[in-house]
């Protein structure tokens, strides 16, 4: 398998950019961001990043809120913040040196498994397998594992056979190969099997258990949150707010919030104390958009008020001041909108 995997990969790799380099910070980088989104995306992303931040140690003296700014629209803003602790531990306490070794490379934050071993074998050629979404498939389809990817029995078993198929050399040429394998040849719908180096030998194929592989048991239960925010108005300021609590989007950017369990009217929502703070000089319920999150779906709901004072304790700043700081995604989508209508 491993060799025909490598010959395939000699004639259809993919062009991407972080694979010009070796350079940990890089990979690192590519790594994270692909965790988040789609290649394409992620190419844009990743050159934007590197443009912003070209080494760890830029990466290390940003502030927070660029950093946030830069990964803008991917989610999983911890990961941002990890990326900056961490650019931070190898810039000043490891003189700029990124580890060289899968097990150091462990002990920083935000670097797990999958991202340890994507950066010792690509860039030092360590003996790790890399297991993404493409190589769980490929995999479970090839030994037709049975074992559901979503629970640690699969996912060890996935990782072991991984372990096991690793070549002597170009580990890291090798992973990418498998990924990309699963990327354009395995895909999740219609592989193209029919023309696949591997299909004289893959059981999935000849037990006819292709499109029931990988495996995945647990249903995912997506919990409804209803988010009305305000865009609360007077002369060309408006209110903003930084999240704080331990939810989505920590340390973002929004509108003042009302967080409710069912779609309100505005009639019902001015009754909160939040709103003891104003004279409400006219409303309008602006824009509804459902954003899908992991395990969750908010249905939020903008409404836009025009108050006759603003009161001091409250930030204010006006519209382009707040395209420079992080906001959630929901936020691009009604800016996008007010630009239209404007
Ligand atoms: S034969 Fe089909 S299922 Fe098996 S490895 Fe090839 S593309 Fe994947």
């Amino acid at each position: 398998m491993t060799n025909k995997i490598v010959s395939w990969y000699k004639v259809n790799k993919r062009n991407l950019p972080w694979r010009l380099s070796r350079d940990p910070y890089k990979i690192w980088v590519s790594e994270i961001i692909l965790q988040q989104t789609q290649i394409k995306n992620g190419i844009n992303y990743y050159n934007k990043f590197l443009k912003l931040f070209p080494d760890v140690k830029k990466l290390a003296n940003s502030s927070e809120e660029n950093v946030l700014k830069a990964w803008q629209g991917l989610g999983y803003y911890n990961r941002a913040i990890n990326m900056l602790h961490t650019a931070k531990k190898i810039a000043f306490d490891l003189d700029g040196n990124f580890p060289d070794k899968y097990s150091e490379l462990l002990k920083l934050k935000g670097i797990g498994d999958y991202t340890a071993s994507a950066i010792s074998s690509i860039c030092y050629n360590e003996k790790k397998a890399v297991v993404d979404g493409n190589v769980y498939r490929v995999i479970s389809r090839y030994f037709d594992v049975e074992e559901s990817i979503d629970t640690a029995k699969g996912k060890n078993k996935i990782k072991k056979i991984a372990t096991s198929i690793l070549p002597k050399d170009k580990v890291g040429d090798y992973n990418q190969a498998l990924m990309d394998f699963g990327a354009l040849q395995c895909t999740k719908y219609n592989p193209k099997c029919l023309e696949c180096p591997l299909a004289n030998k893959c059981v999935a194929k000849e037990k006819n258990t292709v499109h029931v592989r990988p495996v995945k048991s647990k249903i995912k239960v997506s919990k409804i949150r209803y988010f009305n925010y305000f865009h609360i108005k007077n002369n060309c300021y408006f209110i903003v707010q930084k999240r704080k609590s331990n939810d989505v989007w920590k340390k973002l950017y929004e509108f003042p919030l009302i967080e409710s369990k069912k779609s309100l009217k505005f009639e019902e929502l001015v009754k909160n104390s939040f709103f003891k703070n104003f004279k409400v000089l006219d409303f309008k319920k602006k824009f509804v958009l459902v954003h899908k999150l992991s395990h969750q779906q908010l249905k939020i709901f903008f409404w836009e008020l025009y108050v006759e004072k603003i009161p001091s304790d409250f930030k204010k700043i006006t519209f382009n001041q707040f395209k420079k700081y992080p906001f959630p995604k929901p936020f691009e989508i009604y800016l996008e909108y007010l630009d239209k209508i404007n």
